[in-house]
């Protein structure tokens, strides 16, 4: 990995009195944390049932060693518990609930104390102030509010801060758009499949970039490549942040990129995060990619064990960042257990094709996989747009194009794959999270 050597923006600390402290210390506090975490959890007959008394009491964990004892926690226990088996405290206690958006189904419900929400803001505090966010600016917020936790998260976080918030939530890109240049925001908080509409919108229409003040945004809830961070970065002409999250640990905060950019700062005083094999479950040492699973320390509403994120990831073994922070980092989410493709026995992410498919200067960032079994072998297409400036009628080029997109595909999934250019603006926009796969093999199982 190339360490950046000088941060793009001042490098500012929120909380540095947990965000720098010494590893021993860290650790010390890790472990008394942990003690008050299983007394928590012990409380639900979840884990009662999991573990025997004896090995449900503070006493029970001498080191963080002892975290590899207990028992993990996956979405199936959540659905299993549903509506509320995780709540940790009474009803009275509750200060908020949120909810996952649930695709399919009913939401996962998650609740939080009024101290998960003071922390929540703070640790969302961390990472706006680590990519550069100050009390004089601007926020204009374009994530969905209501269940999801990206609105009202975030909105705390920079309340905290004490920065203006523009809460416009998602969705209509040309009023976004009249916003920007009307109120002046600095910078922008979105999904990153939001942030592309923006730029679309921007492009077609008659807004000056030049008139607008954007100089920064925060992309998380979903995954992104950095390839696409080129893209939106040289396309909209700012800075972009990357921070990761997921309503059943918390929401926004989890952990976030520093000035420095070179992996996303754990939250470790608030968390313990390891990365496990997800088919034997057995810890994998730092550098070696696997499932994320996190324990919250600190969550009253919500006490989980060892929570089975689906998120795939790794954690840097590279040392200590220079912006001061003792956490360790981890890498942009690879991709999720759950959206792994399966293609003719190969494992593939959206994410590598997205790598792929970016590195092409003549392609446009909206595409879209559609994978099926006409007879009996697995068959992908990636649908794509061109550039509108590269969008031409002769079918040579084009065919060109077409070979050195199938060939970069394979040069790193080793697939052969059916390329279909599209003209520019043909594909679905996302205002939140995208969906960008459409398996016809799972719509007939
Ligand atoms: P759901 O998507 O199930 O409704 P959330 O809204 O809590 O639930 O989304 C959490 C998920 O979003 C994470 O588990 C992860 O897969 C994805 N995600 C969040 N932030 C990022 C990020 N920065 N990069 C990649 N994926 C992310
Ligand atoms: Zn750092």
């Amino acid at each position: 990995m190339i360490m950046n050597t000088l941060p793009i923006i001042e490098n500012n600390i929120w909380q540095p009195e947990f965000e720098c402290m010494r590893r021993d210390d860290l650790e010390a506090l890790q472990l008394q944390r942990l003690k008050k975490a299983v007394q928590r959890a012990s409380a639900l007959p979840f884990y009662q049932e999991k573990l025997p008394a004896e090995k449900l009491t503070a006493d029970s964990i001498r080191s963080l060693d002892d975290l590899r004892r207990l028992p993990m926690t996956t979405k199936a226990d959540l659905r299993d518990n549903y509506p509320l088996g995780f709540m940790g405290v009474t009803r009275n206690e509750i200060a908020r609930y949120q909810g996952t958006s649930g695709t399919t189904g009913k939401p996962t419900w998650v609740a939080y104390t009024q101290q998960d929400v003071v922390n929540w803001s703070n640790l969302c505090a961390r990472f706006l102030v680590a990519g550069g966010l100050k009390r004089e600016h601007t926020v204009q917020l374009s994530f969905g509010f209501g269940l999801f936790t990206g609105g009202f998260g975030l909105h705390f976080g920079i309340e905290q801060v004490g920065a203006a918030i523009i809460p416009i939530s998602s969705g209509n890109s040309e009023r976004q758009l009249m916003c920007m240049l009307d109120l002046q925001p600095e910078i922008l908080i979105c999904t990153p499949s939001y942030a592309l509409k923006l730029m679309d919108t921007l492009g077609q229409g008659d807004i000056d970039r030049s008139k607008l003040n954007l100089k920064h945004a925060f992309f998380g809830g979903e995954p992104w490549t950095e390839n696409m961070r080129t893209r939106i970065e040289e396309g909209m002409g700012i800075r972009c942040w990357n921070n990761y999250g997921l309503a059943e640990i918390q929401g926004p905060g989890v952990s976030g990129e520093c000035a420095y950019r070179n992996g996303m700062h754990f939250q470790e005083d608030q968390f313990i995060f390891e990365v496990v094999d997800p088919q034997t479950l057995e810890p994998l040492p730092d550098g070696e990619r696997g499932e994320i699973v996190i324990t919250p320390l600190v969550r009253e509403g919500f006490p989980l064990l060892r929570y089975r994120t689906r998120d795939i990831g790794f954690i840097y073994n590279d040392g200590e960042c220079p912006c001061g922070r003792t956490s360790r980092r981890m890498s942009r989410i690879l991709g999720r257990t759950d959206d792994m493709l399966i293609i003719r026995g190969v494992n593939v992410f959206p994410s590598q094709i997205e790598t792929a498919l970016l590195k092409i200067d003549s392609l446009a960032p909206h595409y879209m996989i559609e994978v099926s079994r006409p007879e009996a072998m697995d068959e992908v297409t990636v649908h794509i747009e061109m550039r509108p400036e590269m969008f031409s009628d002769s079918m040579i080029e084009m065919q060109n194009i077409r070979r050195e997109i199938s060939g970069a595909i394979a040069q790193v999934t080793g697939l052969h794959i059916k390329v279909n250019l599209v003209s520019p603006n043909t594909l679905e926009r996302f205002e939140g999270k995208a969906r960008r796969v459409i398996d016809h093999r799972k719509l007939v199982d």
